[in-house]
């Protein structure tokens, strides 16, 4: 039986651990948030009492991680502390599916290869309802032999796995989209602020806009008016979700790899502004599409 050692079990982290286990795999946890693990432990998984711990003998290493600080410190340690690199037996198949710059996937990856190791850059798309659902999407990064390896792994929690190229390319393919998804959303929120402060009803305008040429993931999936659509979090005050920090963080991981490549993002530039503005105003725990509600009117 394929052993499994799943570190972070946040919002996205822990559905998709569970998934493994429902796939009939023994599935290794740590989080270092005690009730992440005590919740995993409750649906079958072994609790460890580190990364290292979780990681060393497995066969497979999957990390889901805030940002590129910790997964390069995870991986590869300090002077003081080990990383999963100095531990994990050979021939384990390393998996990031954490969202982070294609530069620290990169390190980690060629560090990961000088000792063996194949590593596999696996952001994904189709947040908490994908990762509870196991619909999500994979987008890869690495060799055509840690793909092949991966795959059967990433399908007992996706529905969609892509090979995007070398080690980095599933960031880079990731970043692009989050910049795509940001500006739909701020897209969608201005459109139904329009719509309700013209007297529209916003659940009338979406069914309108959503077979119509505005049509997109927004309006079919994630709808940011309260109400309009059930079990997303517009409808449950902004809770769960994607938070808007790591909007934030996946918007600057764009506009630096556009400043790198001179590539001209005007929309994105100004979707980083409004989402940084909008965490300022202390909303930076909540899901990115509370940001309609910069555009609501005040009564
Ligand atoms: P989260 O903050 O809910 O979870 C991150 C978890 O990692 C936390 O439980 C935290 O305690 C744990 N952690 C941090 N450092 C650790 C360490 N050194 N060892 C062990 N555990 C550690 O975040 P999330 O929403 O699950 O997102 C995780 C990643 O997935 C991010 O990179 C995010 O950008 C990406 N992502 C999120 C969504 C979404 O909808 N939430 C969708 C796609 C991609």
């Amino acid at each position: 039986m394929t052993t499994v050692a799943f570190i972070g079990l946040g919002n996205m982290g822990g559905p998709m651990a569970v998934n493994l286990i429902k796939a009939g795999m023994t599935v290794r946890v740590f989080d270092l948030v005690p009730a992440a693990m005590q919740s995993l432990a409750e649906q079958g998984a072994i609790t460890a009492q580190s990364a290292c711990g979780a990681a060393a003998g497995a066969d497979v290493v999957v990390t889901m991680l805030p940002a590129g600080k910790h997964v390069r410190s995870l991986y590869l340690g300090s002077e003081q502390q080990q990383g999963l690199l100095d531990v994990v037996a050979e021939g384990t198949l390393l998996i990031d599916s954490s969202t982070i710059d294609a530069d620290s996937a990169r390190t980690v990856a060629a560090a990961a290869a000088a000792k063996g190791f194949e590593f596999v850059d696996a952001p994904v798309s189709g947040g908490t309802a994908g990762a509870a659902a196991g619909t999500l999407t994979f987008i890869c990064g690495g060799s055509d032999a840690g793909f092949a390896k991966a795959k059967p792994v990433l399908e007992c929690m996706g529905a969609n796995i892509f090979h995007a190229g070398s080690a980095g390319a599933g960031q880079v393919a990731k970043i692009c989209n989050n910049m795509l998804l940001s500006v739909l959303m701020v897209g969608t929120s201005e459109a139904l602020s329009l719509g309700i402060d013209n007297g529209l009803d916003p659940k009338v305008l979406s069914d309108i806009m959503k077979v119509s040429s505005g049509g997109n993931w927004t309006l079919e999936k994630y709808n940011p008016c309260p109400g309009v659509m059930p079990s997303v979090p517009s409808s449950n005050d902004y809770q769960g979700g994607f938070m808007v920090d790591l909007m934030v963080k996946d918007l600057g991981l764009s506009q630096e790899a556009a400043l790198s490549s001179q590539s001209s993002t005007p929309m994105g530039a100004l979707a980083r502004s409004l989402y940084v503005n909008h965490a300022r105003k202390g909303n930076g725990r909540r899901d990115f599409s509370s940001i309609f509600e910069q555009f609501k009117q005040e009564k």
